[in-house]
């Protein structure tokens, strides 16, 4: 599981603009056998089959977890990953196509007497959901800021 990595998409709909959104089918001998059109905001966790929310009620992009940028996953089974290798939580990627500049809840991470940013979310759910995810797991709390503290995240090449 060492290389195990998830890719977060800030606007999961921009990204299927950008990228298409068909599911292909492949057979057993990986042979495309069909492509299913889905539609943008059509996310489902690929472990559990859950609606994953990509967006508020107000319009405002959620992030979503991506494994190994191929598996979206649902915040459950996200969780349920990090159980396996807490080490993806300090090693997230964040897809550079789907860039949400809006997004203003940044996590700090200290280390070293250093505060390096970690995570960014568009909403204080996700955020808090994260913030809390990641001090359950390693005991360090991140700290929130809201503002403008732009720095850039580790992206995703
Ligand atoms: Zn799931
Ligand atoms: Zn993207």
């Amino acid at each position: 599981m060492k290389d195990e990595k998830f890719i977060v998409y800030e606007n999961p709909i921009l990204h299927r603009e950008n990228n298409g959104s068909d599911i292909v089918v492949t057979n057993a001998d990986n042979v495309i056998v069909n492509a299913i059109e889905v539609p943008e905001h059509l996310y489902v966790c690929d472990f559990c089959n859950d609606d994953i929310d990509v967006q508020t009620d107000e319009g405002l992009p959620i992030s979503v977890f991506v494994l190994n940028n191929s598996h979206a996953l649902c915040p459950k089974c996200t969780k349920q990953c990090f159980t396996y290798d807490i080490t993806m939580l300090d090693r997230l990627g964040w897809c550079g196509c789907c860039t949400n500049d809006k997004a203003d809840r940044y996590l700090y991470i200290e280390k070293d007497n250093m505060h390096t940013p970690g995570a960014r979310f568009n909403t204080q759910e996700q955020a808090d959901w994260f913030g809390d995810m990641y001090a359950g797991f390693t005991g360090r709390e991140l700290f929130c800021i809201q503002g403008e503290l732009s720095e850039p995240l580790q992206q995703n090449d």
